[in-house]
């Protein structure tokens, strides 16, 4: 007999390290907007991988392109060509602002390569400046350096000492920048809408300001789009809403839809790596490379964030009314398909297991709030049928049931 999902519980109690928490939910398929458990319910997903599932779980797109590749060629090291990568390497230079790429296998890694570029353009072109500008409530990644450049004190209070060469800023704020710019400051780090912080988007001023200010100081700018890139927030990269151009962008999540894949892109003045500088056993191996180029192919071919900026508006628009009429909503904020609903109090839990019971997957980012991150391709009806399960679980206070 197969194992019952109590008894998989039990063994992720015995030998699973006790690193993070898990939902009540032992997941065996996907498709689309759904996932289904092991006894055969199925979920619809506003959580998205976290915000990972782009064209939707297993995409038939995807799933050819997994079994064709892995048929032919699922891995060859770095030190040769090969096709998919340099495939993926001209789409997204192409499409972007930047004129070279580089791959990794998780948003954390690109993260590193961009900072590594960093750290080497400030030895050679800025008298060996090293420190970066990074903001509060920002996340970054789980490495040492990533949890040193993100805002949350409790990554980082356990693993003390910490890599040094980050100055910490309010988010939303250019003065503060300015203020903690020094001879050191090499770059100044962001995510273009904060996503593990909770879905804190900027004001329309924020990021061309940065720009302004890291033209006049010879800084670079780079942007964390790990979350916000490929079409999530209702642009192919988020930073094209402002009308600015980085110097270095990362992107991971939706462009694999699932598979763990990464990037690091810069323009060519920043981009000041020799051969030796950098490498990868796995990052933009053929087999990821080939998934990334069909899921990135997709969401450019079919455009994919011209579908999300009308979803925002299906979005938007429930979202309005319901903090209009429901006083345990303090506030609702997004762009695209990436929201959140700020509650009066510390909820966030109980809405979200409420939700989990009636069928919902949502994230509670934070005590007092839940993130919404669909799939990019999820139809209007299903985005329908999430909210309303979602507004009714939040005007009954997240008690469970209907
Ligand atoms: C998820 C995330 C990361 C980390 O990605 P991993 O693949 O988990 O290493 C980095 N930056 C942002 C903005 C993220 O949302």
């Amino acid at each position: 007999m197969k194992p019952t999902g109590a008894e998989w519980r039990a063994k992720e109690a015995k030998y699973f390290m006790r690193a993070g928490r898990r939902m009540p939910l032992l997941a065996v398929r996907g498709e689309g907007a759904h996932i289904w458990d092991d006894e055969g319910k199925k979920y619809l997903d506003f959580f998205g991988g976290p915000a990972t599932i782009s064209i939707g779980h297993s995409h038939p797109v995807m799933v050819q392109a997994l079994m064709e590749q892995a048929q032919q060629l699922i891995h060859v090291s770095n030190q040769f060509y090969s096709i998919p990568q340099l495939q993926l390497a001209e789409l997204l230079v192409e499409n972007s602002c930047f004129d070279r790429v580089y791959f990794m296998n998780s948003g954390a890694e690109a993260n590193e390569g961009a900072l590594k570029l960093a750290r080497k353009w400030g030895k050679e072109k800025k008298d060996g400046a090293y420190e970066v500008i990074v903001t509060e409530n920002a996340f970054h990644g789980r490495t040492l350096q990533m949890i040193t450049a993100g805002g949350t004190e409790r990554y980082k209070a356990p693993f003390t000492p910490l890599p040094e060469g980050f100055v910490h800023v309010p988010f939303n704020d250019a003065e503060a920048v300015k203020r903690a710019t020094t001879p050191r400051t090499v770059a100044v780090f962001i995510e273009p809408i904060q996503g593990e912080g909770g879905i804190n988007v900027p004001d329309d001023t924020y990021l061309p300001a940065l720009r302004k200010w890291c033209d006049e100081q010879d800084l670079l700018l780079i942007v964390d789009e790990v979350q916000t890139g490929c079409g999530r927030t209702g642009r192919l990269f988020a930073y094209e809403h402002w009308g600015i151009e980085p110097d270095i962008m990362t992107l991971g999540k939706g462009i694999g839809n699932g598979v763990p894949l990464s990037a690091f892109l810069a323009k060519e003045h920043a981009a000041v790596f020799v051969p030796g500088d950098h490498g990868s056993t796995y990052g933009g191996e053929p087999l990821t490379t080939r998934v990334g180029y069909e899921v990135m192919r997709y969401i450019i071919e079919n455009d994919v964030p011209a579908q999300v900026r009308a979803k925002a508006q299906i979005v938007e628009r429930r979202l309005a009314s319901l903090l209009d009429r429901c006083p345990r909503v303090r506030s609702v904020r997004g762009k695209g398909l990436m929201w959140a609903i700020e509650f009066t109090s510390e909820i966030g839990e109980r809405v979200t297991n409420a939700a989990l019971e009636n069928g919902l997957i949502v994230n509670n980012v934070r005590p007092n709030a839940v993130r919404l991150a669909p799939p990019l391709t999820i139809s209007d009806e299903e985005l329908e049928q999430g909210l309303v399960i979602l507004e009714h679980v939040i005007e009954h206070g997240g008690a469970p049931g209907k």
